[in-house]
C-alpha cells in the first residue's frame, strides 16, 4: 500500500476499493500512515465525496480498528444518536425510559462540538457522575440496570478518535462521508439491533438546511443496514432550541422534569417520537401514535425517574431532583413584534462566553451557567418584554456583557407572525 497513490486516487474523484481503504485505516492506527497522509485524504474525501459502498469500508475499517461492546443478555439492544443541537437533552430521559420496556440502551456519548452541548459534559453537572466506564463497567450495569451513558473507551473506534482530532483542526468536519463513519462506526461498535437518529437541520444544528440533514439521515441509515443495524431516522427541526433550558445543568432539571411528569413542550415531543420508534422497531408496540401513549403513561408510574437514579448512582453520581444553577438576570428585548428568527449559533456562543461550553480543547467548563427560553418563535413580544433568563454568576463581568448583547443580537422581530415550521419530519 502506498498511501500517496491512495490520496491520488481520491484527489482525482476515483472510487477507492474496499481493501484500500482499509489498509489507509489500518497503517493510520498502526503508524505507518502519517498524521498528514490522513489529513491530506480525509481532505480530499470531502472535496470529492465517497460512493456509500467507499462509506460502508470506512465506517467497517473504523471499526475494526477497535473492540465492540459484547452481548450480555436476550434483551433486544436500541440507541439513539443526535446530530446534536442547543437544549437537546433527549438522550438523559430515553435510556431510563426504553430501559423500563425490558430494552438494552448501551449510549456511547460526546462531548460539546462547536455551539451544541455534548451529554456527558451535561451529566458531569452531577457531581460524582462517571462518564469513563471501561467495556466490562459497561456490562455489569446493562446487566444490573438495562441503561449506561458513558464516553466512547480509548479501546472503542481508536482510529475514528486519531481522525476526528485531525479534523476538527485541519477543515474537514464538513464531509457527509467522514461524518457518517465517524458515528456510523462508534454505534455499530455498540453491537445493537436498532437505532433511530435524530438528525436536526437549522440555525442551530450542524446541517444548516433540510436538504443537507436529509442527505446526511440517508447516508447514515444506508450505513446501518449495512451494518445488520435496522436504522431509521427522523428529521428535526432546529430554528430554536429545542428544550426550555440550554446549558448542563439547566438541561438535568429539565429532564429531571420530564421524568416528574412535566410531559408538554418541543423537547418531550421529540424525545416521545424517538422513543416510540425505538419501541415499533423493538416489536414492543405496533404503532407510534400508540407507542406515544404508552411512553406517557410509563413516565407517570414514576418508574424511569427511578430508573434513571440508578443509572446515575451506578456511575457513581450523587442524585437530586435539581441541581443548582448560577444567578439568574432577565433580558428583555429591544424592540416590539413578533418573533422571527432565533439565532442559535449565537445563542450557543453566549453559553460558551459565560463558561458553560469550551473556547478551546479540554478546558473546564461551570455548569452552573446558561438560559432559560422565556419566549418562543412566533410569539409577539412588547419592548423590555423578558425573552430570556440568563444564569451567570457575575452579571457585571465582560463575558456577562457579551453573553448578553449575543443574546439580543439573537432574536429578530417582524411585524407578521412567521409561518410555524413542521418539529419532526420522518
Ligand atoms: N459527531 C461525530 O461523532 N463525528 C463527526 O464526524 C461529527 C459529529
Amino acid at each position: 500500500m502506498v498511501p500517496a497513490a491512495i490520496i491520488a486516487t481520491k484527489r482525482d474523484g476515483g472510487e477507492l476499493l474496499p481493501d484500500q481503504i482499509e489498509s489507509m485505516i489500518q497503517g493510520f492506527v498502526a503508524g505507518q500512515v502519517a498524521d498528514y497522509q490522513m489529513t491530506a485524504f480525509a481532505m480530499a474525501v470531502l472535496l470529492r465525496g465517497m460512493s456509500r459502498t467507499e462509506i460502508s469500508a470506512l465506517t467497517q475499517a473504523m471499526l475494526h480498528s477497535g473492540v465492540s461492546l459484547p452481548r450480555v443478555s436476550d434483551r433486544p439492544r436500541v440507541d439513539k444518536h443526535s446530530t446534536g443541537g442547543l437544549g437537546d437533552s433527549t438522550s438523559i430521559v430515553l435510556a431510563p425510559l426504553l430501559a423500563c420496556f425490558d430494552l438494552e440502551v448501551p449510549m456511547l456519548s460526546g462531548r460539546g462540538l462547536g455551539i451544541t452541548g455534548g451529554t456527558l459534559d451535561k451529566l458531569e453537572a452531577i457531581p460524582g457522575y462517571r462518564c469513563n466506564l471501561s467495556v466490562e463497567e459497561i456490562g455489569i450495569q446493562l446487566r444490573k440496570v438495562g441503561c449506561v451513558i458513558t464516553g466512547t473507551t480509548p479501546d472503542i473506534a481508536p482510529a475514528d478518535r486519531r481522525l476526528y482530532a485531525l479534523r476538527d483542526v485541519t477543515a474537514t468536519v464538513e464531509s457527509v462521508p467522514l461524518i457518517t463513519a465517524s458515528i456510523m462506526s462508534k454505534k455499530l461498535a455498540e453491537t445493537l439491533d436498532y437505532l433511530i437518529l435524530d438528525v436536526k437541520f437549522g440555525s442551530g444544528a450542524f446541517m444548516a438546511t433540510l436538504e443537507q440533514a436529509k442527505d446526511l439521515a440517508s447516508s447514515l441509515m444506508d450505513i446501518g443496514q449495512r451494518g445488520n443495524v435496522q436504522t431509521r431516522a427522523l428529521l428535526t427541526d432546529m430554528y430554536q432550541p429545542l428544550g426550555r433550558m440550554v446549558g448542563n445543568a439547566c438541561e438535568i432539571n429539565e429532564t429531571l422534569d420530564m421524568l416528574q411528569g412535566n410531559i408538554d413542550g418541543r423537547l418531550a415531543d421529540v424525545t416521545l417520537a424517538l422513543c416510540a420508534e425505538l419501541l415499533v422497531m423493538a416489536g414492543k408496540q405496533t404503532n407510534v401514535d400508540n407507542a406515544i401513549d404508552v411512553l406517557k403513561k410509563e413516565i407517570t408510574s414514576g418508574r424511569p425517574l427511578a430508573r434513571l437514579q440508578q443509572m446515575i448512582e451506578a456511575q457513581g453520581g450523587k442524585f437530586a431532583l435539581s441541581y443548582p444553577l448560577a444567578d439568574a438576570t432577565e433580558i428583555g428585548a429591544t424592540s416590539e413584534g413578533y418573533i422571527e428568527s432565533i439565532n442559535g449559533r449565537l445563542l450557543g456562543q453566549a453559553i460558551i462566553e459565560l463558561g458553560g461550553g469550551r473556547k478551546i480543547a479540554g478546558e473546564a467548563i461551570n455548569h452552573s451557567v446558561g438560559i432559560e427560553m422565556l419566549v418562543s418563535l412566533g410569539d409577539y413580544v412588547s419592548p423590555g418584554q423578558p425573552l430570556v433568563r440568563m444564569f451567570n454568576d457575575d452579571s457585571d463581568t465582560q463575558p456577562a456583557s457579551i453573553a448578553s448583547d449575543l443574546i439580543r443580537t439573537a432574536f429578530h422581530f417582524s411585524n407578521s407572525a412567521p409561518s410555524p415550521s413542521r418539529l419532526i419530519q420522518r
